[in-house]
């Protein structure tokens, strides 16, 4: 019997496992130590979504590290510019930082375009990506996508921090629209 998840007005049916997604967890930790290892970097995890990766993906790094968190926050700008985003809750100083963004999911790419043009003006050291899920076909932008854990198709879904309109953050394992 496959389980299947209702949310508001929409099912999903098992995806991924939570044993695989923290394999591939893993693999990615192995290529960011090697990369980071004593150049105390600062991951920066892209609320809301990211929070479950990004406790999972920091507990495989040894040595000095930061984590912070930031949020692309949206809201209704004059009637020329329309709706307007805004990055908000950085503290840190990121200059001369090692800086990983960790997402939880790269889809089109636009949000990360955002939040790469914003943080690349205050001149960290490096600056790269590293995504949970990243769906290659929908991806647009031209960004390098350095670290991704697992290659998606273009379906959505949710678990493991991704919602449905709110939903399903809290679910294990990560659950493809039926
Ligand atoms: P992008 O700006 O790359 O097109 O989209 C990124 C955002 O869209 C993600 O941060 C996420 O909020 C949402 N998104 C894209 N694909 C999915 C998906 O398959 N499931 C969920 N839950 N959100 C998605
Ligand atoms: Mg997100």
């Amino acid at each position: 019997m496959i389980k299947k998840i209702q949310l508001h007005d929409k099912t999903f049916v098992p995806f991924m496992g939570s044993e695989q997604i923290q394999s591939a967890i893993e693999n990615l930790g192995k290529r960011i130590q090697k990369d980071y290892q004593g150049k105390n970097p600062l991951f920066i995890g892209v609320l809301n979504g990211s929070f479950l990766f990004v406790a999972d993906l920091v507990r495989t790094f040894e040595g000095d590290c930061e984590v912070s968190f930031i949020k692309m926050a949206s809201y209704e700008g004059t009637a020329t510019t329309g709706t307007v985003t805004e990055l908000i809750g950085l503290k840190e100083n990121i200059k001369d930082r090692h800086v990983v963004i960790l997402e939880d999911i790269v889809d089109t790419g636009t949000t990360l375009e955002k939040i790469y043009q914003e943080l690349i003006k205050d001149q960290p050291a490096s600056l790269e990506i590293a995504t949970l899920l990243f769906k290659p076909k929908a991806y647009q932008k031209e960004i390098p996508v350095k670290y991704v854990a697992l290659e998606v198709g273009n379906e959505f879904l949710v678990g493991y921090g991704l919602d449905y309109d709110g939903l399903g953050r809290n679910l294990k394992d990560i659950y493809i629209i039926h």
